[in-house]
């Protein structure tokens, strides 16, 4: 009832080109296999270093990008096959807010045009008196200044065209909102400011966030649980205390060790991982994580780890685990 999004061992692959000649059998895996649900009200955090399919995921569910299989149901309705005339008003529920808000922001458009035309997606048939005050409205949500309404995007601060950004997001009156690294491109002042104002306007309109982010720690702000991804997979998804309390994955240990005071009770070393994510049209065998984990044994270099429960709502996909995570549920079972 009050689940939002259920996402359902989501792939999106992606084919190479190579010159003139398409390799039928080479792809890349950029989402493999992710599931996922996404509770009304809820935050969950999608976190990992860039190119381990964050932004391919919060796309493919919003079917920006078409995914090559699983499933996505949203406001209890099947969307993955569904044909765009269906999906249109559903499509409306879900609104995204980049990075970047100026390079989706048109810049001959003032803000007053920019949130009309999404007022207009949302009710055609909205009076022109109807908008002018939907987008005083609209501005006072995010905290601007209406009088900011005949301004260009280019007279604002990085901070400012987000709110316009985030405003132009509700104009359509979603209930979800994927937001891709929403604050990376701020000073950390201002990430702040937009964090708080997204959790404001959630607490506000209810409001469910997919909340895209390279950085644990902007991510434990505004998160209920977090998802952690690497290479197409989640390999740990938990509530945000259980993930920081007991961090189980190593790649979620690398992560957070790397993130100031996340965790005053655990090492303090900053975990270095070498080299850099493998290429997602080469993932590695096994464990896609082997070849920079430090407790890698030969298990990994060879079967891929199933993601076991570790405890209520605590699942991690690693081989460490693999013993306890059956220990666990024999115990619930008995
Ligand atoms: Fe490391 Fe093995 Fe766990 Fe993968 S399965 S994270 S390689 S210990
Ligand atoms: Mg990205």
């Amino acid at each position: 009832r009050d689940i939002l999004l259920s996402v359902n061992d989501l792939k999106t692959y992606f084919p190479i080109s190579k010159g003139l000649f398409r390799n039928r059998d080479e792809v890349i895996k950029a989402v493999d296999g992710v599931s996922f649900q996404l509770r009304k009200g809820e935050t969950l955090g999608l976190v990992g270093e860039s190119g381990c399919g964050k932004s391919t995921t919060g796309r493919s569910i919003m079917r920006l990008i078409e995914p090559t299989s699983g499933t996505i149901e949203f406001e209890g309705q099947n969307i993955t096959e569904m044909s765009a005339t269906r999906f249109r008003p559903l499509r409306k529920r879900m609104q995204i807010v980049f990075q970047d808000p100026y390079a989706s922001l048109n810049p001959r458009m003032t803000v007053q045009g920019a949130l009309e035309e999404a007022l207009g997606v949302r009710d055609p048939q909205m009076s022109a008196k109807e908008r002018r005050d939907q987008v005083k409205e609209l501005l006072q949500m995010v905290g601007l200044n209406a009088q900011y309404a005949t301004r260009f995007p280019h007279e604002f601060s990085g901070g400012q065209r987000q709110r316009i950004g985030i405003a132009r997001a509700l104009a359509v009156e979603p209930s979800l909102i994927v937001a891709d690294e929403p604050v990376s491109a701020l000073d950390v002042s201002i990430q702040a400011q937009i964090v708080n104002l997204l959790q404001d306007l959630q607490q506000r309109l209810g409001l469910s966030y997919l909340f895209i982010s390279h950085d644990l720690g902007v991510v434990r702000h505004i998160s209920d649980r977090i998802a952690v991804m690497y290479l197409g997979r989640i390999v740990e998804i938990a509530s945000k205390k259980d993930l920081f309390l007991r961090p189980l994955h190593p790649y979620t240990e690398a992560l957070m060790s790397a993130v100031p005071k996340a965790n005053p009770f655990r090492k303090k070393e900053r975990i270095v991982l070498s080299g850099d994510v493998p290429s997602p049209a080469n993932v590695p065998v096994g464990c896609a994580f082997h070849t920079r984990c430090s407790y890698a044994t030969e298990i990994c270099r060879t079967v891929r780890p199933v993601a076991t429960l570790a405890s209520p709502q605590h699942y991690v996909a690693c081989h460490l685990y693999g013993i306890e995570g059956m220990k666990y549920i024999e115990n619930r079972t008995n």
